[in-house]
Order: C-alpha cells, then structure tokens, then sequence
C-alpha cells in the first residue's frame, strides 16, 4: 500500500467534512507536502460541490460521480446504498444527495470499524487456538500422568533389585509440583507417606499425600504451596493418613544432595 492509497480514504472524509482529530491532523500535514493528494481533495471537493448543485438536474455528472464513488471504493467496505432520487424538485434532489453523502459517511465509518473490528478478531482466533492447543496438549500430559491402564517401568541398573524411587520435578514461579513414586513398600493402614518441599531456609512445607498402589506407584499433581517457594529439596516421611504439619522421624527418602 503506498502513502496515497493509505489517504484515499481519508482525503474523500476530509472532502466530505467528516475527518477528525488526528486523522485529520495527519492528513492536513500530508495534503500540505503532497502535491497529488492535494489534486485530489480539490477534485473531490469540486465533485461533491457539483453534485450538490447539479441536484436538481437530470442526473448527476457522471464523471463526479464515478471518481467519488472510486475513491470511495478504494478501501474494502460494506456496499454502499444510495437513495433514489427525488426529480420533481430541486429541494429534494439536494435532500438526496446530502441522504447519499451522509450514508457515504456512515458507510466509511462502518467500513473502518469493520475493518478495525475484524484485525481484532482475527488476532483473538488466532490466540484462541493457540491456548486450545495448548490446553490440549497439557490435558495429553495429564491423561498420560494419571491413566490408571498405564504402564509404568522403572529402569535400573542390569542385575540390581528395584528400589524405592520418587521423582519430583518443581517449577517454583508456577508454584507446580508433579512428584512421581515407584516401587514403594505398601503400609500398615491408617499411615500413609507425606511429602516434603524443604525451603532454603524455614521449615519443610507439606506437599501432599499419598499411598502407593499395588506395584508400589504413586502420583501427587499440584498439591496447594505456598506460591514463589524456592526449594532445596524434596523429603518424604511416614504419617498418620490425614497428614501432619511437622514431619514425624525418620525421613525415610531424601533428595539426592539435599
Ligand atoms: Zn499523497
């Protein structure tokens, strides 16, 4: 788009004395450096004075009227509808033609909310899809997590016996915790193991509950933190089923270099 096709729209408002505020100081300044759009506002002012005053004649001049509506049709809008004309007076022709100038005016502003109106909607679309695709995947991730048909392996070293292992994995800024258990021993009833987020400094913070199922697997997905928590690590005790405060010795697993 050139500079002048970018104030054809405007230069036939400012013709049409519907231009405001800075629109019109910017197109002001540019009809003031440019010689031909400066041409053409006089060519517009001359066509919309012409059809004013031909009004109450046959028909307006052709020529005017095509090069207004042209400059009109510069920019994508809604069509434009103009009024039949009245030929019994002059008095109603000019009726007609001010109808016509203002449904152009109309039809302009419409044109131009249209169009301001549609980038924003084409801007929200796209954002839309964007988080529905995201929301899908993390859905994905969460079905894997919690799928109670999975089936979950804990590779270790050849000829060494499975050990109790958990996993936890932390995003502080998030405040989000998914912490994943396997092979751990089945206890007695009414125990079950709580774990720990060990701040830098204070005390461990509870992060959860839970028990493991029948091959020793578990899983705890954002349990409620306190938010921005930066985390040494990550400790696990035995107690009482509805969880302590305080974590009751001994630790029984611990972050490695924690
Ligand atoms: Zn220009």
């Amino acid at each position: 788009m050139t500079v002048h096709e970018q104030f054809a729209e405007d230069l036939a408002l400012y013709a049409l004395g519907a231009l405001q505020g800075d629109e019109r100081v910017a197109l002001e300044k540019h009809v003031e450096e440019c010689a031909s759009c400066r041409l053409e506002l006089q060519q517009l002012r001359g066509d919309i004075a012409l059809m004013a005053m031909s009004a109450g004649g046959p028909a307006p001049p052709a020529r005017a009227r095509q090069r207004l509506m042209s400059a009109i049709a510069r920019e994508p809008r809604m069509p434009v509808a103009v009024p039949v004309r009245s030929r019994r007076r002059l008095w109603w022709g000019f009726v007609g033609w001010a109808a016509a100038a203002a449904v152009l005016v109309f039809a302009f502003t419409l044109g131009r909310e249209n169009a301001s109106l549609r980038r924003e909607l084409g801007a929200m679309r796209s954002l839309l899809s964007q988080q529905t695709l995201e929301l899908g995947e993390a859905r994905e991730i969460v079905a894997t997590l919690k799928a109670s048909d999975s089936m979950r392996v804990t590779l270790v070293a050849a000829k060494t016996p499975p050990q109790p292992q958990g996993k936890a994995i932390y995003v502080r800024d998030r405040s989000s915790l998914i912490f994943m258990a396997s092979n751990f021993p089945s206890l007695p009833p009414q125990k079950a193991y709580e774990l720990w987020l060990i701040p830098m400094s204070g005390a461990p913070i509870p992060a959860g509950m839970f028990k493991p199922d029948a091959h020793g697997g578990a899983m705890v997905i954002n349990p409620p933190l306190p938010a921005g928590i930066e985390a040494r690590t990550f400790a696990i005790t035995i107690e009482p089923e509805q969880g302590s405060a305080t974590p009751t010795m001994p630790i029984v697993m611990m972050g490695v270099g924690g």
